[in-house]
């Protein structure tokens, strides 16, 4: 390929670039968006496998969450993070689906490979999709379900759903309603931010002994021994800033050759340090949450004044104790007042499973809350917070939109049948496009059915009957193989599914409409290798060899899945 490039004077590219174009390009890039599709396929749905991931440090992650796997798996050819994208888009958008949006775009990939072979145009694949997911959200709205605000049944029917098949499944109907419990708590006129729902994690114990706190808990203690454990009707100061004496003012004081003179600047260090202290006082605060560090002799100045105390936490605590408590966070000690103070009924320090914790709740505006969440091992609980992630999410885009759709693979169902209607009204070669998104989207019920140990032709054969029947909420129970009507127990927040359909569409068209890969770098080379090439242009180069290189792992993966 190389080679090629001496043919083209014009083009003015470094000797080590490498140049791979038209249908060269093209399937090398649809190939690797479809291994990167092939690697998570076989966790989709309730009964689909886990994943172990061992990273080069040997740390291992077991999870069945496509964005998970994905982003452990450390990808670097840049048409399958294209792919990845998918999933991280999909996972911040709506926080579950990722596996689905995935599939769903390397199938689009699949069946666009086809159409390239019979010579339809990339450009004319492209419309031809785009106009096939437009017709996709219009259908997929037209089958959604209202559920309202308040239809707590409905709500963890669809936290449920999101953990089905996860670590969290002996406990999803207990965490379900956690979950729902959590939102509708933080849930206002503006919506839900998920952010003021505080996931902890407690290695010890059972999975169905995790509990909601409406507060939140902070996992430190108190700084000094001698503060209180406890303080009833506490104003809370907040603080980015240390209770420390500025380092580099004592740096140019110690200089100083009198030893006199030192212990004087000592003095007067103690003594900025009681001012602060006083600040802290005279504004009226109980307890002081610090983002960095606080001095030896503040904290002993702090204990004397009965203030509960606790350094170095974490700025997203910082500003969950902020949205809790009402406390403005203060950056100069020295301006301080009690405007700028929170307030919480109750500051404890208790011990959460063998480590002290401080927990703030009956706090005035009850819009944030922890939810603490046990399991046996720490594999174990790094997957139910994953579920649960999964689960907030869910429910807080249901809670938003208050639409859903059944689940089990109805709506693509709906979807494929009515876009092969819709393909005959938009005619040309166009037409063909969107006939091949129709029978790409069937990839998820046949997916559904293969992982559940079913035959993926009879199921999909009994859906389209049942759909074309006009049962549209019908889909396939994974648990019972039976064709049945899935909107009473299992649904999802329309948002899934349509953000699915637009971030696959947009990955795959993405995609299709490259027809030139220009690198800098060495196209065969290793990944390891490629890390030494500096500069920006090193990036795509190292991209493209390391993707090459790890093709092999990943179809390595999609195989061990298959096989277990
Ligand atoms: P994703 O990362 O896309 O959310 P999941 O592994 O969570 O992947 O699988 C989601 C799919 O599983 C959805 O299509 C959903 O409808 C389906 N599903 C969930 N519960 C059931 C069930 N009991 N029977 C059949 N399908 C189910
Ligand atoms: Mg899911």
């Amino acid at each position: 390929m190389a080679q090629q490039m001496g043919n083209q004077p014009l083009i003015v590219l470094s000797e080590e670039s490498q140049r791979t174009s038209g249908k060269d390009a093209q399937s090398m890039n649809i190939t690797a968006g479809q291994a990167v599709a092939e690697s998570v396929r076989t966790t989709l749905g309730p009964k689909g496998m886990d994943k172990m991931l061992v990273d080069s440090t040997g740390s291992v992650v077991v999870t069945n969450d496509g964005v998970t796997i994905l982003d452990e798996m450390d990808i670097e050819h840049p048409a399958a993070n294209m792919i990845v994208e998918v999933a991280q888009t999909q996972e911040d958008e709506v926080g579950d689906g990722t596996t689905t949006a995935v599939v769903i775009a390397g199938e689009l990939l699949s069946k666009a490979e086809d159409l390239l072979d019979q010579d339809i145009h990339a450009t004319i694949l492209a419309q031809g999709y785009r106009q096939a997911a437009e017709r996709a959200k219009e259908i997929l709205e037209e089958e959604a379900i209202e559920v309202g605000a308040d239809d707590t049944d409905a709500l963890e029917n669809v936290a449920a759903t999101a953990m089905t098949g996860k670590g969290a499944e002996s406990a999803k109907d207990d965490l379900a309603e956690l979950v729902v419990k959590a939102i509708q708590s933080v849930a206002d006129e503006d919506g839900v931010d998920t952010d003021n729902v505080k996931v902890e994690t407690v290695v010890g114990g059972s999975i169905d002994e995790s509990q909601l706190v409406e507060g939140v808990i902070i996992d430190k203690e108190r700084v000094h021994d001698n503060m209180p454990h406890f303080k009833e009707d506490a104003d809370i100061a907040l603080l980015d800033t240390a209770i420390e004496v500025p380092e580099t003012e004592l740096d140019t004081e110690v200089n100083v050759s009198d030893p006199d003179q030192l212990q004087e600047f000592l003095d007067q260090e103690e003594q900025q340090l009681r001012e602060m202290v006083d600040k802290l006082v005279d504004a009226g605060a109980d307890v002081v949450f610090c983002q960095k560090g606080i001095d030896d002799m503040a904290q002993h100045y702090l204990a004397q004044e009965g203030i509960l105390a606790v350094r170095r936490a974490k700025k997203s605590d910082i500003q969950a104790l902020s949205r809790a408590t009402g406390a403005r966070v203060v950056s100069n000690i020295d301006d301080v007042t009690a405007d700028d103070l929170g307030f919480a009924g109750s500051v404890t320090e208790k011990d959460l499973a063998g480590d002290e914790h401080i927990f703030v709740e009956e706090v005035d505006d009850a819009k944030a809350v922890t939810l603490i969440l046990r399991g046996g091992t720490e594999h174990v609980v790094d997957e139910v917070e994953r579920a649960v992630e999964d689960a907030l999410g869910v429910v807080a885009a249901t809670l938003e939109d208050g639409k859903v759709l059944p689940g089990g693979g109805s709506p693509e169902t709906e979807l494929s049948l009515g876009l092969r209607d819709y393909a005959d009204s938009v005619g040309g070669r166009e037409q063909l496009a969107v006939e091949a998104f129709a029978d790409a989207i069937d990839v998820i019920p046949r997916t559904l059915a293969e992982n559940a140990g079913l035959d993926p032709i009879d199921s999909l054969v009994e859906l389209r009957s049942a759909h074309d029947g006009g049962d549209s909420k019908v889909g396939l129970n994974a648990y019972t193989g039976e064709v049945e009507d899935m909107s009473e127990e299992v649904v999802e927040p329309l948002r899934v599914k349509t953000q699915a359909v637009e971030s696959a569409t947009e990955a795959a068209v993405m995609i299709l409409r490259i027809d030139d890969v220009i690198a800098a770098g060495d196209l065969k080379g290793g990944s390891g290798d490629d890390d030494e090439d500096e500069g920006g242009p090193g990036g795509p180069g190292g991209g493209m060899g390391g993707g090459m290189g790890g093709m092999g792992g990943m179809g390595g993966m999609g195989g061990m899945g298959g096989a277990m």
